[in-house]
């Protein structure tokens, strides 16, 4: 099977974490910090805070930004359940805004529209997720001019673009943004494992989501509502939770870190090659914005369903039977029975839906070769029964 997605895991990884593990810190040691400041370095961000995931990561920085019962957040339903679950962590209410045909991120212009609206009714969200679907940055600048108009704060969640840039910056160096979210997981562009960081130019929101990260707890005497009774001493100040990165994690990533520019140019250099050999194939390749870099995290291509015989389950099934991991990213968020349970229907974010009928991630990952790409598409024109 080739996969849709894997790590690469080389020597000078494995050394990396067998040198914390002969080290006196498994936890709470100097490399947590240093894989911190060598990503704030890499992408131009003042503060990074490692996490056990990006789902934790998310959490605090919704919680930073004051996001609690009464708010809403709002995000794309084209994204993994995580940039929704954490508004409602916060017992805050989620909403979404359909995708852009085009891009298969947030649409700027249903968003411009769905403000317009919530204004009206007074249901103005507090926090939009943006999510960097497949790498491909969001809008930001429009994004942004609309957070002014209508005072509502951004995250990026950009899971799947660390190493991307938008208009000649590094994702995470939050020019249009209040915090940016890495995930580390394996099948994203680096991995810790598990992990993911928050990234922040705001002191007061490293701060705050530096706390939370570990259980509230402060042993700095300027944060103290008092002076410290001893050498021991330490405050809880706020409720927080023990979503902290180990050292070995932090290893592993400050080890992958370094390939970073490679992997991300690999994955570029892959996904142009089909967009070559596709080219022909009823499917739609990924339009790329010219003023953005993409950590082309995922390559999707849209069936052109019309075009062919078959549905898109029996393709999808026909390259999963020739071996090809194909997934599918996302199911709309909104047609989750948990969401539907909300209040949520299907139609209601028809481009959303649309794209879920059509959609097939094809296999893309920094160390697969071209005879391996080559078998990805002589399976897939297999499938698509083309001779
Ligand atoms: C992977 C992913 C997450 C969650 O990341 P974890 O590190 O697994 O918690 C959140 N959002 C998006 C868009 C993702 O792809």
């Amino acid at each position: 099977m080739i996969p849709y997605g894997r790590q690469d895991i080389q020597l000078a990884d494995i050394d990396a974490v067998l040198e914390v593990l002969h080290s006196d810190f498994l936890t709470q040691g100097p490399m947590v910090p240093r894989f911190e400041q060598a990503v704030a370095d890499k992408v131009g961000a003042r503060h990074a805070l490692a996490a056990n995931s990006a789902t934790s990561a998310l959490h605090i920085a919704c919680l930073a930004l004051g996001l609690g019962e009464c708010d809403w957040l709002w995000t794309t339903p084209i994204t993994f359940v995580a940039s929704a679950n954490c508004g409602l962590y916060c017992g805050a209410s989620v909403d979404f805004v359909d995708i852009d045909p085009r891009t298969y991120n947030l649409c700027p212009k249903a968003l411009e529209a769905k403000l317009e609206q919530a204004e009206q009714e007074g249901r103005l969200p507090k926090v939009v997720v943006a999510v960097h679907l497949c790498g491909q940055p969001c809008d930001m600048a429009v994004i942004h001019a609309l957070s002014q108009r209508y005072g509502f704060r951004i995250i990026e969640d950009a899971s799947h673009a660390i190493g991307g840039k938008y208009r000649g910056n590094y994702i995470g160096s939050g020019h249009y943004s209040d915090i940016t979210v890495f995930s580390f997981h394996p099948v994203k562009i680096i991995t810790t494992a598990e992990g993911g960081m928050v990234l922040t130019n705001d002191g007061a929101l490293a701060s705050r989501m530096n706390l939370l990260r570990s259980h509230g707890v402060t042993r700095d005497p300027e944060l103290m509502t008092h002076e410290a009774d001893g050498p021991w001493y330490y405050q809880q100040i706020e409720l927080g939770f023990n979503y902290r990165m180990t050292e070995l994690q932090a290893a592993l990533g400050v080890s992958q870190l370094e390939r970073l520019d490679d992997y991300v140019s690999r994955r570029n250099a892959l996904a142009e090659r089909y967009d070559v050999l596709l080219a022909e194939f009823p499917v739609t390749t990924p339009w790329q914005h010219s003023n953005s870099y993409s950590g082309r995290h995922l390559y999707v291509i849209r069936l052109t369903l019309d075009a062919i015989s078959l549905s898109h389950c029996q393709v999808f099934e026909a390259l999963r039977a020739y071996g090809i991991g194909v997934n599918l990213h996302y199911i709309p968020v909104h047609t989750q029975p948990y969401y539907k349970q909300l209040g949520f229907q299907p139609g209601d974010f028809p481009e959303a839906e649309r794209y879920y009928a059509e959609a097939i991630s094809l296999p893309l990952y920094p160390t697969m070769s071209e005879d391996q790409q080559d078998q990805v598409v002589a399976a897939l024109k297999a499938a698509l029964e083309l001779s």
